[in-house]
């Protein structure tokens, strides 16, 4: 067994903590008002520990358990749960994708997920450039939508596949092309909002007339339209001394756009008679504090039919920051500033290998600088115009143009990934935070404020990653902070406070798109001057005057050093495992890498992560699972937490298809970790039967070729599935795979094989459980492909990698299968010779698992260090000329639609698979972004997980495969993919070793077979 540690410093917990306002305070008698919410909503009610504690997190460094959480169904159930907090004096938290990075979703009330149910696009009038919407409707959703009628939501996150529509306006979230579209508040024209005393309001710009016929209703909102006024102007002074003149801003109250100039009054007035007064506008980034929207009327903007993208390469970061001049000159949509931290932790993922390629040197900082437009020409004249006005003023070394969308993707996705990339450059609780991430200066001034404020982190030794829309002056700036060091807590205050005042002297802003929350607010009464923050003090005592709505936050907030999270948590308990978890804090310090920052939450693109793409529920995704394991890790006796079954119900429908360990930016492996909860699991409760079989399915499949035909005649009947349904929870609505009487190792028996004297010398290619019993073509065309390319070929054909065992939380036979495997090949094959394979989730395996369960082990090391794609032999052959492929071959000249398996792509990429199927003379190979099939392994078999399995595999890719003519040829490398494929389409799927060996003949088709 490994022990994990349990070193999460216990450093700091003195009486700072103690002193703390206690989380998670439960308001009143909480039992009533679960009681209560049941009783009066359709939506869901939850107010179990653990989801209380999957709540208690968003992006930020802070974490409040609340009292409860509700996921409302429709704007009347949004009104029922206010009106039940407020009887029972509960405070209330909206909550969209929960990304927000300053704290503003975390707090001790009732939560409401507005992002479950309240997301459908109501209308969208192209004429109008206008679209209806409810609050959980998802950015990128909207923009999809949008698309066909060329708009798209002017806003632009970098969160934006997982951002609501009800969070950006709560923060009043901008992006890159601030510039161009400016921010949120920019672009909402009315919101339908409950008010804190549970009434409906309807928020427009209204005229003098109708701002009369409001203010003399008997209700909340009369109340609003008499007093808001009055404040504003007795405030009149303070709101255009106190407000910062820049204007991208997100914190604190928008009273200045109420100030109406030239009305009457020496103090200025509101509603002059002529100028509409905007609430809908006013309550945008007021963080959920004074309404809750429960659907929004958004303008939409034209979307640029073209976009270049110039990437300045300069040394320093300093060096970039005074090319922005420049660039601002071109009037570019946006320049944004990425650092070598960032560059640097892209190249250790996979996804964002491509870049590599595409960069020249060793840049210290990058400047991406778009241009927008429908005339591409001109675009294309702008990036010359600003590459030679760099070169004429010696800025950078290199300047790149990326002029295709094809030359863009890569930049483009390591661009907006930036920020998230940053957060994972953390180790343990080191973590790069967000506490003065959000500043916005004139970007005049940015050179010289950026060397200050760097001045101020060498100041206090502290590192940080810089990132930032250099366009509109802001710069989110990480620094590396501990805050279990109670030293630590004291110089990220220090920092923030001269932060504070040096953004003051630059007449920038605190936040410039994040928000106040809990990291910023409490600084609100320095950075406005004590009347206005009192005139906001105000306007929040009359939208809500119980301060039920997300209190703390924009005022009277807390210090920004209360409820920080790391301090919040107990040191991990020791707890030994079976795998190990090679980072600091051992199993929980693994799980509690996730940062919250979402990106698991996106649906539409990539394979991370299916379960929530399925359920759009917060508790099937990474972080939902990541964040209960957390918590069960952090229980006193975490064994005994392992095995709790509302833990277990969290981690169920996932998958295990690793797509986490290589998408989610801090690289959370969801599946590593549910393995070693699942042998906890059985420790306690025992291993269900159906789990020893799939993780037998070696000795099964063997059983069965053994007896085929016979085996295959069960498989084949309803009855016996039913049956298997019964006892074993084996869907019947699938057929079983059929096992091959002729399977692998009867035919390499027999087969003549290649010469002792191979030039290319030994190959061991892994004779897997499916590979060889039920799809022995695979495994056949691989072998006489590799003999034909000159390797002499060894099968490993001894056991089970432990991949099944695996997978079933089976952890101690893992161990011993593997152990064996590799013992087995260190023995019999030749030192050094490359082990190969068909199947990736088995030959992946070699590389990862096996190494988590012999940490220590020379020999599996070795045996993980010899492995190699079998694609990667075969293009190598094939480019040398030692295999031919004919372009009169039937698969020549074709369509090929790619599917990558999960695990390939987790591990390695499906680079290799491209590269050998691109060798097939004439064709068009075409790879799927369709994520995970949905089978993943034994789990479509499953009948509790069917349902999910097949909402996984409609999701993207049967419609994918389903649009394809009928002579496309359909690839997938995995073997639960090609049985999901064939399931949901009742398309055959090739293996690529199948169809390169079939472009060695000439002739027609042949019909598929096993
Ligand atoms: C990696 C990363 C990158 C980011 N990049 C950007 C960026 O480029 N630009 C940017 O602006 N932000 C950015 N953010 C911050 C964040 O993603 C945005 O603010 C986003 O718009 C928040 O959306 P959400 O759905 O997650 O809202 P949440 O975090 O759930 O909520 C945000 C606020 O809105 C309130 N709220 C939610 N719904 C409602 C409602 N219906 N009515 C009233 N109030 C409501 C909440 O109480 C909260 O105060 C980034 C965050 C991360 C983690
Ligand atoms: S699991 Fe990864 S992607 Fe998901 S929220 Fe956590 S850090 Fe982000
Ligand atoms: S392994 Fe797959 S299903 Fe499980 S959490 Fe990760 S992405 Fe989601």
């Amino acid at each position: 067994m490994t022990a994990s540690s349990s070193d999460a410093s216990t450093a700091g917990r003195g009486p700072e903590r103690a002193a703390r306002p206690e989380s998670g305070t439960r308001h009143g008698d909480t039992r009533a008002l679960e009681h209560r919410l049941r009783r009066d909503l359709d939506g869901e009610v939850r107010f179990d520990d653990y989801t209380r504690h999957l709540y208690s997190r968003d992006a930020s460094m802070y974490a409040i358990t609340p009292v409860g959480v509700v996921l409302p169904r429709h704007a009347d159930d949004v009104q029922a749960a206010v009106a039940a907090a407020a009887e029972h004096g509960v405070p209330l938290v909206p909550r969209g994708a929960g990304t927000s990075l300053a704290g503003q979703t975390v707090g001790p009330g009732l939560v409401l997920d507005l992002s479950r149910h309240l997301n459908r696009i109501v209308e969208l009038d192209p004429e109008a450039r206008t679209a209806l919407v409810e609050p959980g409707v998802v950015q990128a959703q909207l923009n999809r939508a949008a698309a066909p009628s060329g708009l798209v939501f002017g806003p632009d996150t970098s969160t934006a596949n997982r951002a609501t529509i009800g969070g950006m306006i709560g923060n009043n979230s901008g992006g890159s092309g601030s510039l161009r579209h400016g921010m949120t508040i920019d672009h909402v024209r009315e919101l339908d909002v409950v008010l804190s005393d549970a009434s409906r309001a309807h928020l427009a710009p209204v005229d003098a007339a109708e701002h009369r016929r409001r203010a003399v209703l008997p209700t909340l909102e009369g109340a609003v339209y008499r007093e808001l006024p009055r404040i504003v102007r007795a405030n009149a002074r303070a709101i255009a001394e106190g407000t910062p003149e820049f204007w991208r801003r997100s914190g604190g109250y928008r009273l200045e756009r109420l100030v109406r100039e030239g009305a009457e009054g020496a103090e200025g007035a509101v509603g002059a008679v002529d100028a509409p007064f905007d609430l809908a506008k006013f309550v945008v980034g007021s963080e959920g504090t004074l309404v809750i929207a429960t659907r929004a009327l958004v303008d939409l903007v034209p979307r640029p039919a073209h976009t270049v993208i110039a990437v300045g390469h300069f040394t320093s970061v300093a060096g970039a920051v005074d090319a922005t001049a420049d660039a601002l000159a071109c009037e570019p949509a946006a320049v944004e500033l990425m650092d070598r931290t960032i560059l640097e932790l892209s190249r250790r993922k996979i996804e964002y290998a491509p870049l590599g390629g595409i960069l020249a040197g060793d840049p210290g900082a990058l400047l991406f600088v778009s241009f927008s437009g429908d005339d591409e020409g001109e675009l294309r004249g702008r990036l010359q115009r600003l590459t030679a006005r760099w070169a004429r003023h010696g800025h950078g070394y290199h300047t790149l143009h990326a002029v295709t969308a094809k030359q863009q993707e890569a930049l483009l996705k390591v661009r907006s990934a930036g920020l998230g990339l940053l957060m994972a450059a953390g180790e343990g609780t080191r973590r790069p935070l967000a506490f003065v991430e959000d500043t916005a200066v004139d970007p005049v001034h940015l050179a010289d404020y950026t060397r200050r404020f760097q001045e101020v982190l060498d100041r206090h030794g502290l590192a940080a990653g810089f990132y930032g829309h250099c366009s509109v002056g802001c710069l989110h700036i990480r620094p590396f902070v501990d805050l279990t060091d109670p030293a630590q807590v004291t110089t990220m205050r220090a920092v923030a406070e001269e932060i504070r005042d040096l953004v003051t002297e630059y007449g920038g802003v605190n936040s410039s798109e994040h928000g106040d929350g809990l990291a910023r607010s409490e600084f609100n009464p320095l950075l406005f001057g004590r009347d206005l923050y009192e005139a906001m003090r105000g306007t929040k005592r009359l939208f809500d005057p119980r301060n039920l709505f997300n209190p703390g936050k924009i005022v009277d907030a807390p210090a920004m050093t209360d409820h920080l999270r790391d301090r919040a948590l107990p040191p991990a308990p020791e707890l030994r495992t079976r795998l190990a978890f090679e980072v600091l804090g051992g199993m929980r310090g693994a799980a509690d890498r996730c940062m919250n920052i979402g990106l698991c939450r996106k649906s539409a693109t990539g394979t991370m992560c299916p379960s929530y793409m399925a359920t759009r529920e917060e508790e099937h995704s990474t972080r939902g699972r990541a964040n209960a394991l957390v918590k069960a890790l952090s229980e006193p006796d975490p064994r005994q937490a392992l095995g709790d079954e509302r833990l277990h119900g969290i981690l169920d429908l996932c998958l295990m298809c690793k797509a986490c360990k290589s998408e989610c930016p801090l690289g959370v492996d969801m599946a590593t970790l549910k393995a070693e909860t699942l042998s906890h699991h059985h420790d306690l409760h025992g291993v269900p039967l159906r789990s020893r079989v799939f993780g037998a399915i070696r000795l099964l499949n063997r059983l069965g070729s053994a007896t085929a035909p016979l085996s295959n005649l069960p498989g084949r009947s309803r009855l016996v599935r039913r049956l298997l349904e019964r006892r074993l929870g084996i869907t019947a609505a699938r057929p079983l795979p059929a096992f091959a009487r002729d399977n692998l190792l009867r035919w390499f028996r027999q087969h003549e094989g290649a010469a002792p004297t191979a030039p290319l010398g030994e190959v061991t290619f892994l004779a897997d459980s499916f590979t060889t019993y039920t799809e022995p073509a695979i495994g056949r065309a691989a072998v006489e492909l590799l003999e034909l390319a000159g390797w002499r070929v060894r099968l490993a054909a001894q056991g089970c990698c432990g991949r099944a065992s695996l997978s079933k939380g089976l952890l101690d036979d893992a161990k011993r299968q593997s152990a064996d495997f590799a013992r087995t090949i260190a023995a019999t094959a030749a030192p050094d010779s490359p082990v190969t394979g068909c199947e990736p989730s088995c030959l992946m395996t070699l590389r990862d698992e096996h190494l988590a369960l012999h940490p220590d082990d020379p020999v599996v090391k070795d045996l993980a260090g010899r492995v190699r794609q079998v694609e990667e032999l075969l293009t190598e052959a094939i480019d040398a000329g030692r295999l031919r492929l004919s372009p009169e071959a039937w698969p020549a000249g074709r369509r090929l639609l790619y599917h990558g398996h999960c695990h390939q792509k987790a591990e390695v990429g499906t680079a290799a698979t491209i590269a050998l199927l691109n060798r097939i003379p004439g064709v068009e190979v075409v790879e799927l972004d369709a994520g995970c099939c949905g089978m993943a392994g034994s789990f479509g078999f499953e009948s509790e997980h069917y349902e999910v399995s097949m909402t996984v595999g409609n999701d993207r890719l049967f419609p994918a495969v389903n649009a394809e003519p009928e002579d496309t040829v359909i690839v997938a490398t995995g073997a639960s993919c090609r049985q999901q494929i064939f399931h949901g389409t009742e398309r055959h799927a090739w293996h690529p070793v199948q169809l390169v060996r079939e472009a060695l003949l000439t002739g027609t088709a042949p019909a598929p077979s096993g």
